[in-house]
């Protein structure tokens, strides 16, 4: 069977599903076909994720990125909404609190100098201002803090990408459960796709959003993408004492924690020497949870940086995977090399929830050949892996 369409996009993660949503409310008519192997999203990192936004990079793209995130988050009810309906994402903008050691204090310093520069609303404290505005913490062997006052926090990721994918189907964006399995290219040129029930579709442009999966198809256009699946665990647990304003607190060590409903969520990255890379999650991939990694490696860090949690309750846990790009840590979103309609928005690490609204309004622009697109994300583009130009982030959680 073969059909035809304009665009074709391949994953309807949050990113997927961002991308066709900005495609459609462009209101230029291109025909979109949203192909998506499990409507369920029960291994898609969108659905699995923490879902925090951020202006606390170091690269100015992903500051960039994140106002413009928090900004639509901002008004994504009323621009999500359909037939009057508004989506509740749950945007709760509650701060990031980065924390630093001596060794780490200069960096901090000068990314909070970065953030404000370009706008992010974000105070830098000492240790003594610290404790002044943070007296459940313990600052043993703190010397700064930076915490943003606003434009950061957290939010329900799975009803944003819900939001997203309902908004783009009610202005015409067909969504059918469907993988890609191969490219039909010819002379850089994506001709068609092939699904696995064996339908060709044509298409005019294809958008490669498919996560973890998106290297398999890639590949298949002559250009490879050094990225990984990285396991990555969430424990929640629920504290007895009340504290008050709470923020997403980053101890100097990784260790990361938040208030999540009645409790918390914490999480932590193992160290590189820990740190296999996981299957696809569509051939299987390894989503068990390892209690001993919270006990051993989260707990204990948790329990000094705020005595309070030395008593807790430990709730639920699961396990989704980063796509992490082992070249930079920074976000592929552009056009793939040496191809002429092949488009690549992949390895997000931690952060693809909330570049989404950025990532799908700068692609819809690229890929409808807008002459001034709405921000400028040109700095992730792919070609500088060809180029050896890495983009370091350095404040990746
Ligand atoms: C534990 C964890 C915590 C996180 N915390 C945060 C956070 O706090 N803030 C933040 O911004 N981000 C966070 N992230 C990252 C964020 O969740 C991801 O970057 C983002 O969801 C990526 O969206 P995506 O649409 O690219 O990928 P996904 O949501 O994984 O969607 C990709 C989709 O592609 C589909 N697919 C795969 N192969 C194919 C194929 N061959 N054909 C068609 N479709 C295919 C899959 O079924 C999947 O549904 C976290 C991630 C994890 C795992």
């Amino acid at each position: 069977m073969t059909q035809t369409t304009d665009i074709v996009i391949a994953g309807g993660g949050a990113i997927g599903a961002s991308i066709a949503y900005h495609l459609a409310a462009s209101g230029l008519g291109a025909r979109v076909l949203v192909l998506e192997p499990d409507p369920t999203y029960a291994r898609a990192a969108s659905a699995l994720s923490a879902a925090s936004i951020r202006q606390q990079f170091s690269s100015p793209v992903n500051i960039r990125a994140s106002l413009f995130g928090i900004d639509f988050l901002r008004r994504a009810g009323d621009v999500l909404a359909v037939d009057g309906e508004r989506p509740e994402i749950g945007l709760r903008e509650g701060g990031y609190l980065f924390l630093a050691t001596e060794a780490g204090q200069t960096v901090l310093a000068q990314n909070h100098a970065l953030q404000t520069k370009l706008g992010a609303d974000i105070a830098h404290f000492d240790a003594v201002c610290l404790r002044q505005q943070f007296p459940w913490l313990s600052t043993e062997g703190l010397e700064a803090g930076c915490w943003g006052r606003s434009g950061e926090g957290w939010f329900d990721g799975y009803s944003l990408l819900q939001a997203f994918r309902r908004k783009a189907r009610a202005l015409g964006v067909e969504f059918r459960k469907a993988a890609v399995v191969s490219l039909d290219m010819s002379g850089g040129t994506c001709r068609a796709v092939v699904l696995d029930d064996g339908t060709h579709v044509a298409c005019g442009q294809l958008a490669i959003a498919a996560g973890t999966g998106a290297r398999t198809l890639v590949r298949q256009t002559g250009f490879d993408i050094p990225v990984h699946a990285k396991k990555r665990m969430i424990f929640t647990f629920e504290c007895r004492e009340t504290l008050s304003d709470f923020p997403l607190l980053i101890d100097p060590t990784g260790v990361y924690c938040r208030p999540e409903g009645t409790g918390y969520l914490c999480g932590s990255a193992p160290s590189a020497d820990a740190d296999p890379d996981a299957a696809h999650s569509l051939e299987g991939g390894d989503f068990e949870v390892d209690y001993q990694f919270f006990d051993d490696h989260v707990w204990p860090v948790l329990a000094a940086r705020v005595p309070a949690f030395e008593a807790i309750k430990r709730g639920r846990a699961w396990a989704g995977h980063y796509d992490m790009n082992g070249f930079d840590h920074n976000a592929l979103v552009g056009s793939v090399p040496g191809t002429s309609n092949v488009w690549l928005a992949n390895g997000f690490s931690g952060h693809g929830l909330q570049q989404s609204p950025a990532v799908g309004r700068y692609l819809s622009d690229r890929m409808q050949r807008t002459a001034a697109t709405a921000i400028d994300l040109s700095d992730l583009a792919p070609v500088r892996l060809l180029e050896n130009r890495p983009l370091v982030e350095k404040n990746v959680v």
